[in-house]
């Protein structure tokens, strides 16, 4: 009776997870799902008997179903679609609130070959705030940070291809074999990697620095995945600040590349108060044909300005 029971209760479920078009399932995923998945809402105090108890039995028939990722309706946290296994079960430790994504967040198929190809998708726990960077920074890959209005291009196609990691740094030429020395033609101390350059070396970080006070930014560098998902945040608005915050980022990434490449190909001297002049006279031509009288605009303006 009870086994029997519990096969009526999968199929119901069945039902709500491939949103079956029946009166009870299409009023329970508007009025008591909402946005969230069946597998993380919370248990409910205050409804009917059946309704409880079917929320009690989830953990039991979770491992019954098995999530083949398409194009968004799986939800990111909750639904298993990690190797059978939910994030949330996955990695219980973690909570909600330390990373950054939202609880409605979904995943697709397309973010999952996104990360194969970025992320080694192993068992450990660290690797779970990989991901969830790395969606951050997917989010700005189809979102404001590389498209918002006012980017300039050629900066926007360094920093997509950066983040990517399609640049061709010299670790990387390394290993093919076509150069014997990886060193950072900046510091000359470590391997040039997308991670060293942006923003690890000791002889540009007095730049990220200089432009993130300009930006009215106080915060400490942790390391540059944490610090581009941050930005892409940060930059998810209209605001004159998002768009200053967004222009100086990607014109930081695209003059550290210029510079770098001007050592190694036109055999120049570039320190990083040439690299930050660079970045400031981006920033300043900018600001100049969107003048106006605010009072962000001149507290920027007068940053931006004193930035030597
Ligand atoms: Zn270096």
């Amino acid at each position: 009776m009870r086994q029997w029971n519990k096969c009526a209760v999968i199929r119901h479920v069945w039902d709500l997870l491939v949103m079956k078009e029946s009166l009870w399932a299409t009023w329970i995923t508007k009025n008591k799902l909402k946005k969230l998945s069946f597998w993380g809402i919370t248990k409910p105090l205050d409804t009917s008997w059946n309704w409880r108890n079917l929320i009690k039995l989830r953990q039991s028939i979770k491992d019954c179903f098995s999530y083949k990722l398409g194009k968004g309706n799986c939800s990111f946290w909750f639904d298993p679609w990690l190797c059978g296994k939910a994030i949330c079960d996955e990695y219980p430790v973690i909570s909600l609130e330390d990373v950054d994504i939202p609880k409605i967040a979904c995943m697709m198929r397309k973010m999952m070959k996104f990360l194969e190809s970025s992320v080694n998708l192993g068992s450990s726990q660290s690797i779970l705030l990989g991901i969830t960077s790395e969606l951050n920074i997917l989010r700005c890959l189809g979102g404001k940070l590389f498209g918002g209005s006012g980017c300039i291009p050629k900066h926007s196609f360094i920093a997509w291809l950066a983040i990517k990691k399609s640049l061709k740094t010299r670790d990387k030429l390394k290993r093919w074999g076509c150069i014997d020395n990886e060193n950072c033609v900046f510091c000359n101390n470590a391997p040039e990697s997308v991670e060293h350059l942006f923003f690890e070396c000791p002889e540009l970080n007095a730049v990220i620095k200089a432009v993130m006070e300009a930006c009215l930014i106080n915060r400490d560098w942790i390391s540059w995945r944490r610090e581009w998902s941050w930005y892409g945040k940060k930059t998810n608005g209209k605001t004159m600040l998002a768009k200053i915050i967004r222009l100086a980022f990607m014109s930081s990434i695209y003059n550290v590349w210029r510079g770098r490449n001007c050592i190694i190909f036109e055999k120049e001297k570039i320190t990083g108060t040439v690299i930050k002049s660079w970045i400031r006279n981006d920033i300043l031509l900018k600001m100049f044909s969107r003048r106006n009288n605010s009072e962000m605009f001149l507290k920027l303006y007068q940053n931006w300005i004193r930035l030597v």
